[in-house]
């Protein structure tokens, strides 16, 4: 998908404290790049990346989703859109401990207008691409955290999503484990999508075509002249 960021602006506020974790941050994505954002801790990649997956909304900029402005759709639209359209991969997982993977997997489908029967098929998919059918009936805590990343990265996939958004997604692996989320990440990136990926390390910046530069609230040119 093709994304469009205009002069995005984050401000959070607490009863004491006003902190801008974006100020006027504009960039382009062209249809399947697959791009990594970095930069220290608290400089906004979260905060950017939830915006982008509709999980939080800017306090002023626009977005744009192949040229629709996302803020104009009613909460309903927004709901269809990101559980339809967007893939978000999280680096503690966000595995539902109450469900098991099979039911974790099958949660964005809930919002979708598709038949029972090409839910359950789309969920198996999603599950076998990913190596854990043989864990469909277990719950999050019975699985390695390399198995809870892959079960993530299904229910991410489940939608057929022409966008995957990655924070940190190999943040809570061993180099094992994160090497092989970096290649089904890639393996989808190849399939289509377009991916942007927070990320602290370099190895898995490697597989980006483009790498953003974020330095408390805003885009820089070359980092290493800010630090
Ligand atoms: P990063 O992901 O780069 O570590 P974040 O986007 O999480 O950074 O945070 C950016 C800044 O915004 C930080 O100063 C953080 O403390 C602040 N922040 C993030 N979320 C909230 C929130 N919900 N309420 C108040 N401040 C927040
Ligand atoms: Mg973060």
């Amino acid at each position: 998908m093709e994304l469009q960021i205009k002069n995005l602006k984050k401000v959070f506020r607490t009863e004491s404290v006003m902190t801008v974790a974006l100020n006027d941050v504009s960039f382009s994505v062209d249809n399947g790049s697959f791009i990594a954002i970095m930069g220290p801790s608290g400089c906004g990649k979260s905060t950017l990346l939830n915006i982008l997956g509709l999980l939080d909304n800017p306090t002023s900029g626009k977005y744009l989703i192949d040229g629709e402005e996302v803020q104009n759709l009613n909460e309903a639209q927004r709901t269809r859109f990101r559980c339809g359209r967007i893939g978000f991969i999280f680096q503690s997982f966000n595995l539902i401990e109450e469900m098991n993977i099979r039911d974790n997997i099958m949660l964005p489908l809930n919002n979708l207008p598709l038949s029972a029967a090409d839910k359950k098929q789309r969920v198996e998919d999603a599950m076998k691409r990913m190596g854990i059918a043989h864990r469909a009936n277990h719950y999050p805590s019975q699985l390695s955290g390399g198995q809870q990343q892959r079960a993530a990265i299904a229910r991410a996939i489940v939608c057929r999503p022409g966008l995957i958004l990655a924070d940190e997604p190999t943040g809570n692996l061993d180099s094992k484990n994160g090497l092989e989320v970096m290649e089904l990440l890639s393996e989808l990136h190849r399939d289509g999508a377009t991916v942007i990926m927070v990320t602290h390390s370099q190895r898995d910046a490697t597989y980006a075509d483009r790498i953003i530069n974020l330095f408390d609230g805003s885009i820089v040119e070359n980092i290493n002249e800010k630090i």
